[in-house]
C-alpha cells in the first residue's frame, strides 16, 4: 500500500471509530418510547415502553399526593412532558430532566394510592422492555406512613458553597439572568401546546447574547437546557456569581383568557394584590411540581421574612423595575399596574437586587404568538438589556459623582 492510500485507509478508519464512538454513546441512553395507563376500580397501571432495561426509584410525597419515579437520564419519544389523565388514581403527569443528569416522572394522584408493585418487565411475546407501576386506593393514614421522612431540599446552605472569584477584576458588571421553570416543570402551557420553559429559556439565551454584545457585563445562566433547577438553587448560583442584578424570566398565564400584556415583579413580604399573590403561590410550587419534598417549615408566600439587608437590595430590586418599565412598555404592552410585588422564592437574595419579569401571558393567544417568534423574544430582551445599561449607568454615576 502506497503512504497516500495508508493514509486514507487510516484516516478513514479513525472517522468510523470516532462514529462507532458517537454511535455507542447514543445507544447507551435508553429512550421511552410510549406510555399507557390503565384502571380498574382495583387499581390503576401506569406502563412505560422502554428500549432497554433500566434502574430506576419510586417514592411519595404528600400534599399533594404524588408518586415520583427517578429513571437515569432517559430519550423520551412523546411530543407531550406534561399531560391530564382521566383514568384512575392518576391526575396529571409530567416527566423531564432532573438535576444531576437523572429524568424524573411525577404523578399527581386525585386520591392517596400504595405502591402495589414497580419493576421493568423483560421483552416477551413481541413487546420490548416496560416499566409498570401498579397503583391501588388507600386511604390518608396509610399513604401518609408510606412517606418517607422528608428530605431538604437539595440546595447547599450558603456557608457550604465554595467562595466565589474575585470579583470584577475586568470591571464588569455580573448580570445572572434565570430562564423559568424547566425539565420535569413545564410552567404554564398555552392552548397551543407552548410550554412556559421553552419561551423562557430563549429568551434568557436572547438576553445573554444581546448584553453580552454590549461589552460591559458577565452574563450568566441559571440553566443553559431544559432540566429543572430548585428555586433555592437559581437564588444560590445568582449569590454564587456575586451578581449586580437577578433577572428571572417567565410568561404567565390567567383565566380570563383575553388579558394580555407584561408586569414587572419584585419581592415583598405582602403581595400588592390578590392576582400577585396568587402568581407567587404558583411560582413557588416549582419544587412540588417536580417532586422534590420541601419538608416541614417551608416558607410559604406568607412566610416570607426579609431582613434588614434585603430591605436595601429591595430598593435596587425597586429602582430596576422602574428603569425597566417604560422600555419594555417600548417593545410589549404592559398590564396596568406593571409593577407587582408579591413573595417569590426566587427573588430572596439578601444581597442581589432581583426582579421577575412576567414578559406575557400563554393564555393569551396574541401574547402566545408573540413570544414564540424570535421578533418577540428579540424586542423584550433588547427592552431589559437597555434597562440593565441604564440601571448601571445611573449607579456609576453615583458613584463618580462627589
Ligand atoms: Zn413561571
Amino acid at each position: 500500500m502506497t503512504n497516500w492510500r495508508y493514509d486514507i485507509f487510516r484516516r478513514a478508519f479513525i472517522v468510523f471509530l470516532a462514529c462507532f464512538a458517537v454511535c455507542a454513546g447514543a445507544a447507551a441512553k435508553p429512550s421511552v418510547t410510549g406510555l399507557r395507563i390503565g384502571s380498574t376500580p382495583e387499581s390503576t397501571r401506569f406502563v412505560l415502553d422502554l428500549s432497554s432495561d433500566v434502574k430506576f426509584s419510586v417514592f411519595t410525597l404528600a400534599d399533594p399526593y404524588r408518586v415520583v419515579v427517578d429513571l437515569p437520564d432517559m430519550d423520551w419519544k412523546m411530543a407531550k412532558t406534561e399531560a391530564d389523565e382521566t383514568r384512575g388514581l392518576i391526575a396529571r403527569y409530567r416527566f423531564g430532566l432532573f438535576q444531576q443528569g437523572n429524568a424524573r416522572l411525577v404523578l399527581d394522584l386525585r386520591n392517596p394510592a400504595a405502591i402495589k408493585q414497580a419493576f421493568v418487565l423483560p421483552p416477551q411475546a413481541g413487546a420490548g422492555y416496560r416499566f409498570v407501576l401498579d397503583l391501588e386506593p388507600v386511604g390518608r393514614d396509610r399513604f401518609m406512613a408510606s412517606v418517607q421522612a422528608p428530605v431538604p431540599e437539595r440546595s447547599k446552605p450558603l456557608a457550604e458553597i465554595e467562595p466565589a472569584p474575585q470579583k470584577r477584576v475586568d470591571g464588569r458588571r455580573t448580570v445572572t439572568i434565570d430562564a423559568g421553570h424547566g425539565g420535569v416543570d413545564p410552567g404554564t402551557i398555552s392552548a397551543d401546546g407552548t410550554y412556559e420553559k421553552e419561551v423562557t429559556l430563549a429568551a434568557a439565551k436572547e438576553l445573554k447574547k444581546q448584553l453580552e454584545k454590549r461589552g460591559r457585563y458577565n452574563v450568566k445562566l441559571t440553566r443553559h437546557r431544559d432540566i429543572f433547577i430548585p428555586l433555592g438553587e437559581r437564588v444560590e448560583i445568582g449569590r454564587r456569581e456575586k451578581s449586580d442584578l437577578f433577572i428571572s424570566l417567565h410568561a404567565d398565564a390567567i383565566a380570563n383568557r383575553s388579558i394580555n400584556g407584561g408586569t414587572i415583579y419584585t419581592l415583598s413580604e405582602t403581595a400588592s394584590d390578590k392576582e400577585a399573590a396568587a402568581l407567587a403561590s404558583k411560582e413557588n410550587k416549582a419544587d412540588i411540581i417536580a417532586g422534590v419534598d420541601l419538608g416541614a417549615g417551608t416558607p410559604e408566600v406568607a412566610e416570607i421574612l426579609i431582613d434588614l439587608m434585603q430591605r436595601e437590595t429591595m430598593n435596587y430590586s425597586v429602582e430596576f423595575a422602574s428603569i425597566l418599565i417604560p422600555r419594555m412598555e417600548r417593545a410589549i404592552a404592559m398590564r396596568t399596574n406593571s409593577h407587582r410585588f408579591a413573595g417569590f422564592r426566587v427573588l430572596k437574595a439578601p444581597d442581589v437586587p432581583s426582579v421577575l419579569v412576567e414578559m406575557g401571558y400563554l393564555s393569551n393567544a396574541q401574547d402566545t404568538k408573540f413570544l414564540k417568534s424570535s421578533r418577540g423574544i428579540e424586542q423584550i430582551a433588547s427592552a431589559v438589556a437597555d434597562a440593565v445599561d441604564a440601571y448601571f449607568d445611573r449607579h456609576d454615576a453615583r458613584l463618580s459623582s462627589p
